[in-house]
């Protein structure tokens, strides 16, 4: 079937207002087909949203899915729609079909698909990617769960364009014909287990990235990653796989404190490891897995490698805070899971008082206790994870209840020492108490600035 046969004059169901639902509706109304937009939240909620369908004519409905979805030829589901809500239940049911809005955009983009998926380092993953290939001269377009929707501008990719896709499992949930010629799998550890029910279930879902993959098209796998090395994943791609430990026998690999890669029998140094701009060995990882997809593309290691020295990094991950009064800031608002602490904190080179919290997601927080035994001067809980954090962690760190990110904060600058870390970093999501992870993040530091502020005014009082 064509493009133009799976849209146009199709009667096209969409869940959720947000982002991915509304670039869905647009997309499906300039492929000429009939969306009808549907959200839980009361119309005060979405106004913008609402402005927007009614300045383009496409019907819509809020505070409530009703039946009227169950006419259309196919559904399609935003990412933070949950999979079971009646409506979605009822639909499946009747045998409707259920695409996610990264599904929808696929089917009309003509050019190369590379989509990053894994448990971390996603976003600075695909960024990374996406500055690459800007700078080698690539139609590059970076979107999917980062900020700009596939659907958005899926269209707009022409023959010759890459769109560099970072892709949630949310978004694999409902695939059905997305095929992304480079797929990467960064690593794997418990995430989202609250939505999907088990880490076997999680991990199935991810694989599905590669599901519709064929011979010509690559698999580049994590090998230094357990679950991922041990796993038998079914494949017509070609696998290829990064490492940043010996043996070296991975396509893209760390010898000699250099970055390497090794692709159709050509080892090709790329560059010194300490060159590379963001630390830490994890983004040595996402490094490694850029690379790689240079290689893949005939991406000259001069163009790498300058990228890789002026990459400053994304807003909220590690991301440096400055000091106040000789105590370090750093906001990791974006570490929503345990295993992103950890590597937080593996990267911390002076002592640490973490604030961490916020919404449980499932999974225990007890491996920080390893990794944060001589890092770790105390811990600031927050939000509705806070008792189960106390419970894991509490034996192990001093640990303090706060009952908002600024009080944590506050506190945390009462208590470290001029060269000591604090760390937001809160394992957890944010809903809770924010908007979103960006919105924690800003509140962190806009404490910090005004820690700041009043530092400068009690100096100034004091002299
Ligand atoms: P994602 O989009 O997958 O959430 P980000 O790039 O936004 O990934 O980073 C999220 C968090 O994970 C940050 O706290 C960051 O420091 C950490 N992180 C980044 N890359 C990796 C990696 N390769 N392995 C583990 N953790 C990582």
């Amino acid at each position: 079937m064509t493009v133009e046969e799976r849209i146009k004059g199709r009667k096209i169901g969409i869940i959720g207002m947000a982002r991915s639902g509304l670039a869905a509706a647009l997309l499906a109304k300039r492929f000429g087909g009939a969306p009808l937009v549907s959200d839980s939240a009361r119309a005060e909620l979405v106004a913008p949203q609402t402005e927007t369908l009614r300045q383009e004519g496409i019907p819509y409905e809020t505070g409530g899915h009703t039946e009227q979805l169950l006419g259309s030829d196919y559904l399609i589901i935003s990412p933070g729609v949950p999979p079971n809500i009646d409506i979605v239940v009822k639909a499946r049911a009747e045998g409707l079909p259920i695409f996610s809005e990264l599904e929808f955009a696929s089917w009309v983009c003509r050019g190369k698909i590379i989509a990053v998926t894994g448990s971390n380092g996603k976003t600075t993953t695909t960024t990374l990617i996406g500055e690459i290939f800007k700078e080698a001269g690539f139609e590059t377009w970076v979107c999917g769960n980062i900020g700009r929707p596939f659907a958005e501008i899926a269209d707009k990719v022409t023959e010759s364009g890459v769109a560099v896709v970072e892709v949630s499992t949310f978004q694999l949930e409902a695939i059905e014909d997305f095929r992304p010629h480079i797929a990467a799998i960064l690593n794997l550890t418990p995430d989202h287990i609250d939505r999907h029910g088990s880490f076997e279930a999680y991990k199935q879902m991810k694989y599905r990235i590669t599901e519709n993959q064929a011979a010509e098209d690559f698999l580049i796998l994590n090998h230094d990653d357990p679950e991922i090395s041990a796993a038998k994943i079914s494949t017509r791609a070609k696998i290829l796989s990064f490492s940043i430990k010996p043996p070296n026998s991975a396509n893209t690999f760390v010898k000699d404190d250099s970055l390497f890669s090794n692709y159709k029998n050509r080892q090709i140094k790329i560059m010194k490891v300490t060159e590379i701009n963001i630390p830490g060995r994890h983004n040595l990882q996402n490094a490694a897995t850029a690379a790689l997809t240079a290689v893949l593309f005939d991406i000259s290691s001069e163009v790498m490698r300058k990228v890789l020295k002026e990459f400053p990094g994304v807003e909220h991950r590690l991301e440096n805070t400055g000091t106040v009064a000789g105590v370090y800031f750093i906001n990791d608002s974006k570490a929503t899971n345990v295993d992103s602490v950890c590597v937080a904190l593996q990267s911390m080179t002076r002592p640490v008082y973490l604030i961490l919290g916020g919404r449980d997601k499932g999974a225990g927080y007890e491996p920080i206790i390893e990794v944060g035994r001589d890092r770790i001067k105390g811990i600031l809980a927050i939000g509705e994870a806070r008792e189960k954090i106390f419970n894991a962690l509490g034996q192990s760190f001093p640990t303090q209840f706060a009952d908002s990110l600024e009080e944590a904060v506050h506190r945390c600058f009462e208590l470290a020492l001029p060269g000591e870390t604090v760390l937001l970093s809160p394992g957890c999501a944010s809903f809770d108490m924010f908007e979103n992870f960006e919105h924690r993040g800003k509140v962190f530091k806009a404490v910090v600035d005004s820690l700041r502020k009043n530092k400068k005014k009690d100096e100034t009082l004091s002299n």
